[in-house]
């Protein structure tokens, strides 16, 4: 099947192509003499793809496209801060090669313009204008993602009227700007003017731009992101020349040009795309680079400046503990202070990006939200940038200053503070795998919080077992004789899945975890079962078989009533049998209920 972007591509090329108003750049001897009907157009995926039309792999020398990515490297090799010593940011509203610095700095305007692009070949590291000259060249090759080549005949070309370059550096010499021999500077200049490109090759390097200054295909990270946003920004502003008003309202994404008929133009995030057409406008940019342009950005939506769908809310659903319960069940006492204070623990779950907006709406939730104890599950968040990850953390320290408590869903570790923050302050959110853990993590707060009247026992007297708890004097002295005491280690399993009934399992002591077969050999843990629970009699809802595995999480004591002694109780004392029918059955329906509310909310959220 074809492709549509690719019949959109075509379409545009064609709409474009009648237009052969424009003259080829007639003061290079080479361009003068190229080819002015070639048209190739050319957009790259952050992701790699490449749709190619036309000409795309008909050769260009690179020119003032060169000058993007040689400032680049100068910021590499320099920093920022070096750089800016040397070279503005300021459209210049002037033609590329106008030979004037700014009436304020004294500094070439800035680096797209010829004046700021001699300067910044200059800055290259390197022992002379050859090792600078290599350095670039093998640095617009990491862009492109191939190994590039330079046009002698180009080069010699252009050297042979170079004027106004040798005027422009001779005047930088002049003004202190340029510290190297200005005449090898331009040599050097003109050389890199002079690499060999395609169009594809074009839109590959302003993919990497895109991409974040990561070769889409190599996976080579060429540039920072610092300095891939600087860029982008100085080619927003500058990059077209004295049209970049025009463009940028037009168009609207980072671009250059070239006086070969060369355009680039990167839409963050998503797409470097090129054009090539030699017949240039006044201003010196393809006349149907710049038309393609226009039609592939209105058409296609890839302005900048293009509001989309206003920032949405990053939480997805709040929930609290009248909505959730965890896996761990609980003695009547604990569930009744989990029920009375379930407002008091919340979970949010986060999704979409978490920029700066999104953070925002997170902060202002929790901010407004009186719950005292909160949990952000950001399993669905996709982008997290930096400031969220720093005003998530303060937002943690700032609950906890409160008095209140926060935790994280986080298996992946996305939220983990930035470096360079108070490592304690880290260490101290807790992070849990899972939106069961979480919300057991919530309930065991709440119950330190609320529940204090509680003495949870971390073991039970036989006697005081609930399950047997209702039970008079005369009926525990026949019960009590036929109670097995059985003891089991961590990781043991005591009851297979698919074994016949084997009985009432009341724990004395330690945990027991209940956990169904779930896909792929994986276990699902259904509940976990402590001191005054029981386990084992959910056999006698599915035909007697038991449908689940018991596994002991550590040192597990047991009172088991086997599934003969019941027999014969049923048989021989029907009202002692009757009082832990009606003890099992009341804890059946306080399980099946928190299940029926869990799946409610689950449809729900
Ligand atoms: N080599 C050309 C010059 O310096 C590049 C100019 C351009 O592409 N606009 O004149």
């Amino acid at each position: 099947m074809r492709s549509p972007v690719q019949d959109y591509l075509e379409a545009i090329a064609e709409q474009c192509s009648p237009d052969t108003s424009g003259h080829v750049a007639s003061y290079i001897q080479e361009l003068a003499t190229a080819d002015p009907d070639v048209f190739g157009v050319a957009l790259a995926t952050v992701d790699g793809h490449v749709y190619e039309v036309g000409d795309a792999r008909a050769p260009l020398t690179i020119q003032s496209i060169s000058k993007p990515f040689t400032y680049a490297l100068a910021l590499a090799d320099r920093g920022m801060d070096a750089v800016g010593r040397k070279i503005d940011v300021e459209p210049s509203g002037e033609a590329f090669n106008e030979i004037s610095l700014s009436a304020t700095t004294g500094r070439p305007r800035n680096p797209m313009i010829n004046a700021g692009a001699i300067t910044a070949a200059a800055l290259v590291e390197g022992a002379g204008p050859r090792e600078r000259f290599e350095r670039s060249l093998a640095f617009y090759g990491r862009f492109a993602g191939r190994t590039l080549e330079v046009d002698d005949a180009a080069h010699a070309s252009e050297m042979a009227s170079s004027h106004r370059n040798l005027a422009i550096a001779h005047m930088l010499t002049e003004a202190g700007v340029l510290e190297h021999d200005p005449e090898e500077v331009v040599d050097q200049y003109v050389r890199q003017c002079s690499v060999l490109v395609d169009t594809v090759d074009l839109a590959l390097m302003a993919a990497t731009l895109a991409n974040n200054g990561v070769h889409p295909r190599t996976g080579d990270r060429v540039l920072s992101t610092a300095h891939v946003e600087h860029l982008l920004s100085v080619m927003t502003t500058c990059g077209m020349y004295d049209a970049a008003g025009d463009w940028v309202s037009a168009v609207g994404m980072p671009a250059k040009s070239g006086v070969s008929g060369g355009i680039i133009a990167v839409l963050p995030g998503q797409v470097g795309v090129a054009v090539f057409s030699p017949r240039l406008d006044e201003h010196g940019n393809s006349v149907r680079g710049v038309d393609a342009f226009e039609k592939m950005s209105s058409d296609m939506g890839l302005h900048l400046m293009h509001v989309g769908r206003g920032a949405r809310s990053a939480v997805r659903s709040s929930l609290d503990l009248a909505q959730l319960r965890s896996r761990r069940r609980r003695s009547v006492e604990e569930e009744a202070v989990l029920d009375e204070h379930s407002g008091r623990a919340r979970v949010h779950e986060l999704h979409g990006d978490l920029l700066f907006a999104g953070a925002e709406s997170v902060v202002r939730t929790v901010v407004e939200d009186d719950a005292e104890l909160v949990v952000l599950d950001v399993r669905r968040v996709e982008e997290v940038a930096d400031v969220a990850r720093i005003m998530l953390n303060e937002l943690h320290d700032r609950l906890r200053l409160d008095g209140r408590d926060g935790a994280l869903v986080d298996p992946g570790g996305r939220l983990a503070a930035p470096d360079g923050r108070d490592a304690t302050a880290q260490d101290a959110v807790v992070v849990l795998d899972t939106r069961d853990a979480a919300v057991e993590w919530l309930e065991e707060r709440v119950l330190e919080r609320h529940g204090e009247h509680l003495v949870r026992p971390s073991r039970t007297d036989a006697r005081d077992h609930p399950l047997v708890r209702g039970l008079g004097d005369e009926a525990w002295a026949v019960v009590e004789p036929l109670l097995e005491r059985r003891h089991h280690t961590a990781g043991e399993v005591v009851l297979e899945a698919g074994s016949r009934f084997a009985g009432v399992h009341l724990v004395v002591s330690g945990r027991a975890a209940v956990r169904a077969p779930g896909p792929d050999d994986a276990w699902w843990h259904l509940l976990t079962s402590t001191a005054g629970m029981s386990f084992g009699e959910l056999a006698l809802g599915s035909d007697g078989r038991q449908e689940t595995q018991v596994v002991a999480l550590d040192d597990l004591e047991l009172l088991v009533l086997p599934a003969d002694a019941l027999e014969r109780l049923d048989a021989d004392r029907p009202q002692v049998a009757a009082a832990i029918w009606r003890a099992l059955v009341r804890d059946a329906y306080q399980m099946t209920d928190r299940a029926l509310r869990e799946s409610a909310v689950r449809e729900h959220s």
